[in-house]
């Protein structure tokens, strides 16, 4: 689905000598490394404030810790997305109130969001699936209504940008209150483990995220709040480093991989290609196609025989999984997402797909019916 290694060969000597370099400096936690990082990120994201943590994760948890919400408190979020959005949502004994998505885009429906909306809800965190903007403008018109908060999920979107009706145009994740992402080694910019980063434009906010990563310490040995240990390791800021000049390169890449793959499958009548939101570029974290009148597993075993990976994000909605059953939701309550963990299946994408690799999975995927 993704080739790692062929991005690292380009960029290997200068990588190589970055993680050389931190493990002789022994500066391994929190290091000179981590802050450049930093610094570099906020000027790439043109946001205030980005605070490194250990994984996209507990970006997630720790920016809704910040918020101060309380146990029973609603946070709305998407039926269709990763587990980790509604997961931490669960675990800071929040209610998570699941709301179904756009057929199109993928993202979160804003009608929905406004239908759900209740004396308790206190939250609402949009997710940029597959690399576009979920349509913010609505989303953050609803959260001034209702006075709530909006945390943007862009652990699939880093670099997206989106433009507003009013001509603004911003990078996905600096639009709400805050924006949290992954590095993640098969994100758009990943490392080599696990990182991730939260964003903000708020000085309170982004003071209390700081605090809350680090133990709930205001200095040290003084912990004013229960917080986590959530820590970007300086090796893995070393190499995002690197990386992060290369990130634009990196989603044109996709984007282009992107283009060629649905002009080859525009006229295949059992596939639908992925919709371009003109309000958002797409950095297209995952290729999704909709499949129609086929079966999409038979597909994928098909594409797999013929040595092309294909992989199905996401087979079961939310609502569905063991963990997240719920007298409130039933089969039938979130029709898009059903619908579409029913027919999408998604091909290889990354930043080193070339055109000889994807005639032949094109070719593959025309054959099989
Ligand atoms: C990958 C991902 C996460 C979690 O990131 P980790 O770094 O793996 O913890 C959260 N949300 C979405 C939408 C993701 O794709």
């Amino acid at each position: 689905m993704v080739d790692l290694m062929g991005q690292y060969e380009k960029i290997k000597e200068e990588v190589d000598k970055a993680i050389i370099d931190v493990v002789r400096s022994s500066a391994y936690i929190n290091g000179p490394e981590v802050k450049s990082f930093k610094s570099e990120l906020e000027d790439y994201l043109n946001v205030k404030h980005v605070i490194p943590c250990a994984n996209g994760t507990d970006a997630l948890q720790v920016a809704m810790m910040a918020l101060g919400l309380e146990p029973g408190d609603e946070v709305i979020t998407a039926s269709f997305t990763y587990v980790a959005t509604a997961e931490v949502i669960a675990l800071l004994q929040l209610t998570p109130v699941l709301v179904d998505v756009d057929p199109k885009t993928f993202n979160i429906d804003p009608v929905a969001i406004e239908k759900a909306i209740t004396s308790k809800t206190k939250a609402i965190v949009p997710v940029h699936l597959f690399g576009q903007s979920a349509d913010m403008d609505a989303v953050m018109e609803i959260a001034k209504k209702h006075n709530l908060y909006v945390i943007e999920d862009t652990a699939q979107a880093i670099g997206a940008e989106y433009t507003s009706a009013t001509g603004n145009s911003s990078k996905v994740g600096t639009i709400g209150d805050i924006g949290t992402t992954s590095f993640f080694p098969s994100k758009n910019l990943g490392c080599y483990g696990d990182g991730g980063a939260m964003f903000t434009n708020n000085d309170e906010l982004a003071k209390k995220i700081r605090m809350i990563a680090n133990h709930g310490q205001s200095k040290r040995y003084y912990h004013d709040s229960i917080g986590v240990n959530s820590r970007l390791d300086s090796i893995q800021a070393a190499i995002l480093r690197k990386k992060l000049p290369h990130l634009d390169t990196y989603n044109a890449n996709r984007k282009s991989a992107a283009d060629y793959y649905s002009a080859a499958f525009e006229d295949i009548d059992w596939l639908e290609t992925p919709y371009l939101d003109e309000k958002s570029t797409h950095v297209f974290h995952q290729y999704t196609l909709k499949t129609k009148a086929v079966n999409r597993f038979a597909l994928q075993e098909y594409l797999k025989e013929h040595k092309v990976p294909a992989m199905v994000y996401y087979p079961v909605p939310l609502h569905e999984q063991k963990a997240y059953q719920d007298a409130r939701y039933q089969t039938g309550d979130f029709p898009v997402t059903e619908a579409l963990c029913e027919c999408v299946i998604s091909l290889p994408m990354h930043s080193e797909l070339n055109k000889d690799i994807q005639d032949y999975i094109i070719e593959k995927v025309k054959s099989f019916k």
